[in-house]
């Protein structure tokens, strides 16, 4: 490790709270898909801020719709309108069915949002007593009490109990169990179509299908965590668009604004009636900085077609992956994924290939210490796409 890397890590140590375990690495700079640390040593970035920087680190797009807000306006608080907002609402609500936008500062607080809106409604509108919000073994929600208890994951509650109640825990892909688990409390199901920390396990449509007819059903809300699948990564600009479904909300974040904080929940107009003036709020929610930075985000995705960029280069580096696990079957377990969220998963411990990839300047993430998490911005280059596969390939082959 160099002195500059050294100096980092031991100032950290005295100032901030032990609650990451970080990558032996301190980040400079960086442009496109591209990082350079501090000694300025260059990276592929494939994780892109854990699928966050979806344009690319310093868009000269995007860093010009900030600079041009900065002069104008950053936070008034919600007490005003603000056109910014209206802006940003109506481009993302015209990707989707939605009809209602809620916005806040980052995915747990969209999944918040998401169940409170739930409890509400049930007991605002629907007049009934139904609380209880179902979710699936292996997602993840977030790190509040509320997301947590979502979340179901006793090693990431250790410590913190109690959290709140009402939540109920269902193994995916089992219809008969959700059946059983359902019950006149049940207020909404919670799932992501894709799984991101779970280790990128997209779930069948026909399942995820049979889900939302259960809570049409049972009458449940049904609700998409869209907070790592969503904005184009899949292919579609939702994920929950493959299987046709119609989620009565969904929750966003990460690349929403290209990684400045922001999330938001976006409802139906029959589910967005569970609020009302002083229901639920949020300071910094849809502050004119961050909305006018979203909203630049979502026109050039949709300018640049990039949902279907992301699932032609995805489904190319999947298939290169695949042909790689068929011929090193003693090495890959399994490709899998959409669009550019893809998971290589090794037969054994992943550790030393990914710091070998990180070695030879490759970043990603390793997800249960077996499998390689990629989640590109969905405007890297091909070729850099290219040389992450030949590199993975030399690495397994003992290259
Ligand atoms: N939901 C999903 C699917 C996520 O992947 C994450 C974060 O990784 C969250 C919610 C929580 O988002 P945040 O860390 O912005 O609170």
């Amino acid at each position: 490790m160099s002195h500059a890397f050294d100096a980092i890590r031991e100032e950290e140590e005295r100032l901030l709270c032990r609650s990451y375990s970080r990558y032996p690495l301190a980040i400079a700079r960086g442009e496109g898909s591209r990082l350079w640390d501090v000694d300025g040593k260059e990276y592929t970035d494939l994780l892109a801020g854990i699928a966050v920087v979806g344009l690319g680190h310093c868009n000269p797009e995007v860093n010009a719709a900030l600079e041009a807000q900065a002069r104008k306006l950053w936070h008034v608080s919600n007490l005003f309108y603000q056109q910014e907002q209206l802006d940003l609402a109506q481009r993302l609500l015209s990707t989707t069915h939605h009809s209602k936008a809620f916005f806040c500062n980052s995915g747990a607080e969209a999944n918040e949002a998401c169940i409170k809106l739930a409890r509400r409604y049930m007991r605002k509108v629907q007049k009934r007593d139904a609380y209880e919000i179902i979710t699936l073994e292996g997602c993840f929600h977030g790190r509040t009490l509320g997301a947590l208890a979502a979340t179901g994951r006793e090693s990431l509650s250790d410590g913190f109990t109690p959290l709140p109640e009402g939540f109920r825990q269902v193994p995916p892909r089992d219809l008969d169990a959700l059946v059983a688990a359902m019950g006149p409390a049940t207020a909404a199901v919670l799932v992501e179509c894709v799984q991101g920390e779970g280790g990128v396990v997209p779930l069948p449509h026909d399942y995820l299908r049979g889900v939302e007819a259960l809570c049409r059903k049972r009458g449940a809300l049904f609700l998409c965590d869209e907070v790592q699948c969503g904005m184009g990564r899949t292919g579609k600009f939702w994920a929950f668009q493959h299987a046709g479904l119609t989620p009565d909300a969904i929750s966003v974040a990460k690349s929403l604004a290209n990684g400045l904080p922001m999330g938001a929940m976006l409802a139906t107009d029959e589910m967005a009636r569970g609020f009302e003036a002083g229901s639920h709020a949020t300071t910094f929610g849809g502050g004119a900085l961050t909305s006018a930075v979203a909203t630049k985000v979502v026109d050039i995705m949709l300018r640049d077609g990039l949902a279907d960029r992301a699932g032609r280069i995805g489904q190319a580096l999947m298939a290169r992956l695949g042909d790689l696990q068929q011929r090193l079957p003693e090495k890959i377990r399994e490709v899998r994924g959409v669009g550019l969220m893809i998971g290589v998963e090794l037969v054994e411990d992943g550790k030393p290939v990914w710091e070998e990839l990180l070695r030879r300047g490759f970043i990603c993430n390793l997800s249960h210490g077996k499998t390689l998490r990629l989640l590109p911005a969905l405007t890297i280059e091909e070729v850099q796409l290219d040389s992450f596969a030949i590199t993975l390939e030399d690495i397994l082959s003992g290259r």
